[in-house]
């Protein structure tokens, strides 16, 4: 599955091909790789219903742990 992290409206092509999602810290604005390795409630009952998913992108906003401190 190829993966995409979609920031700010910018898509940017991740180095990481294995599956996860990303946190967006609305602070510092690093990006992190959270670890999304299951197939969501949605993908499956796509491909329940016979749909082929191909990629997902999914990223999470909020204050990261450096900046919550
Ligand atoms: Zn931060
Ligand atoms: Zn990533």
């Amino acid at each position: 599955m190829r993966y995409v992290a979609t920031v700010d409206g910018e898509e940017r092509i991740d180095g990481r091909t294995d599956p996860h999602a990303h946190f967006v810290c609305n602070k510092c604005g690093r990006i992190y790789d959270v670890e999304d390795t299951k197939p969501t409630a949605a993908e499956t009952a796509l491909m329940g219903d016979g749909f082929s998913v191909e990629s997902r992108s999914v990223t999470y906003y909020g204050v990261c742990g450096k900046c919550c401190k």
